[in-house]
């Protein structure tokens, strides 16, 4: 058994978070692997050392000093150093980095000695073999990753020293130069590592258990989702929960990888367990519901035309829609009519522009126009035995007045997405929370 275990930024604040990492290491000698942010927040009134790097670079382009941030940031490695009691000589290695500030360092450099440095202390504290990010994390220059020279890199080091730690967040161009990821990059870096060594698991710890089956902000105490599959999380995350950007799922989805999103804080916590499949009989859980997403400030235009030839009417419309490139979440059909829902963000100004192309080429009789619509969808992979699921939904909502603007299914009958005014969209996700996922 082979794990990749990443650690994000709050796993890695401080000494005592440090602390937590290594009992998590050390109570599973399969995670053979670790991924290391940068040192993050410690409260939410602290900074993470990316800004400050990021920060630190921004004064140097503009001329201004950024003695005092730069001393900040060596303040907190000196202090996890002595802390742990290691003895990595950290002030050397940032003083020969003071030497090199000025506007002319790369600023992928600058930033990425946040995750070097935070990787080098947490090497020397688990006791495994530091391998630089630059060494074995190989950037194309279009931004894609050299997968194959990862895999050889990755495999190399893994049999040569046995438990390795890579620096997350950055890698290498073809000419050796650093280049940083984007934001919350260590996720793909920890995907990357365990798709290259072909790990059994790649473990992303952070500061939460897991997935939550509907936003907290709505919902009071979700339960967090204990497993799911790589297409259902592609839903709710398309639908607007926030999980992991989809570039960091991508290597290890791919591989075929099971992702197992923990908790650094409550490490017997389970947290949520991503998977390419799970078969038809799931003992475990009876719920039906995987969990709930949504997003407000939706469109719905409906357009009428009693001489309507679908498919000419249809391809029109959507080459209006295309033309101003705004993308169709759904399509409903009747027969002499049909409605498309679209994101208000993406139709912008060009609302009545739209509906006025689709009048004059269409030759509509009639275009309207529903605002403020919000999408609501309920995904879960058990929909498809199921037969009533769609009928039980409905029910649950009418009873509490949840007036019901439109409906589509997944054609993979894996979500049942709802169209609600943007003044019941909590209202909706909590009745479906309640009835079905609770
Ligand atoms: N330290 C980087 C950031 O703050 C990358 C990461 O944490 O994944 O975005």
């Amino acid at each position: 058994m082979l794990k990749t275990a990443k650690f994000g930024g709050s796993s890695v604040s401080s000494a005592e978070q440090f602390r937590k990492v290594k009992a998590i290491i050390d109570e599973d000698d399969s995670r053979r692997i670790v991924v290391v942010s940068a040192a993050g927040k410690r409260s939410s009134a602290d900074h993470k050392l990316t800004d400050l790097l990021y920060l630190c670079h921004a004064h140097l382009t503009y001329g201004v000093s950024c003695e005092e941030i730069f001393n900040s940031i060596c303040q907190r490695f000196i202090e996890i150093r002595d802390d742990l009691g290691l003895s990595y000589r950290v002030e050397e290695e940032l003083e020969a980095l003071k030497r090199h500030l000025n506007k002319d360092i790369s600023v992928d450099y600058l930033v990425s000695r946040g995750e070097y440095l935070t990787s080098r202390l947490m090497a020397e504290y688990i006791g495994f073999h530091f391998v630089d990010a630059s060494e074995c994390i190989f950037m194309n220059y279009d931004g894609t990753f050299d997968t194959a020279g990862i895999a050889i890199a990755v495999k190399k080091a893994l049999s040569e020293f046995g438990k390795i730690v890579i620096p997350g967040f950055y890698g290498s161009l073809p000419g050796g130069k650093i280049k940083v990821m984007s934001r919350g990059g260590s996720d793909i870096t920890g995907a990357l590592a365990a798709a290259a060594a072909g790990a059994d698991v790649y473990e992303n710890w952070t500061d939460v258990s897991g997935i939550l089956m509907a936003d907290p902000r709505i919902v009071q105490n979700p339960r967090p989702i204990s497993r799911i599959t790589y297409a259902e999380l592609r839903e709710l995350a398309f639908m607007g929960a926030s999980v992991l950007h989809e570039e960091s799922v991508l290597p290890v989805k791919e591989a075929g990888i099971a992702l197992n999103i923990r908790n650094t804080n409550a490490s017997s916590d389970c947290g949520t367990m991503i998977v390419p499949s799970i078969g038809k009989e799931d003992p475990e859980d009876e719920r039906f519901i995987t969990g709930i997403a949504g997003r407000r400030n939706f469109d719905i235009i409906t357009v009428r035309s009693r001489n309507m030839r679908v498919n000419q009417s249809l391809r029109q419309a959507l080459e209006i829609f295309e033309h101003y490139k705004v993308n169709t979440e759904h399509i409903t059909l009747g027969l002499d009519s049909f409605a498309v829902v679209a994101s208000a963000a993406q139709i912008g100004e060009d609302l009545y522009n739209i509906c006025s192309e689709l009048q004059k080429t269409l030759r509509a009789d009639d275009v309207q126009i529903q605002e403020g619509i919000a999408l609501v969808a309920a995904v879960g992979r058990k929909m498809t035995f199921r037969p009533g699921i769609s009928g039980k939904l409905f029910q649950a909502l009418g009873r509490e007045g949840v007036n019901i603007k439109t409906i589509a299914q997944g054609s993979d009958e894996l979500s049942i997405i709802i169209g609600v005014d943007n003044s019941q969209y909590e209202t909706a996700v909590r009745v479906l929370y309640e009835s079905f996922a609770g």
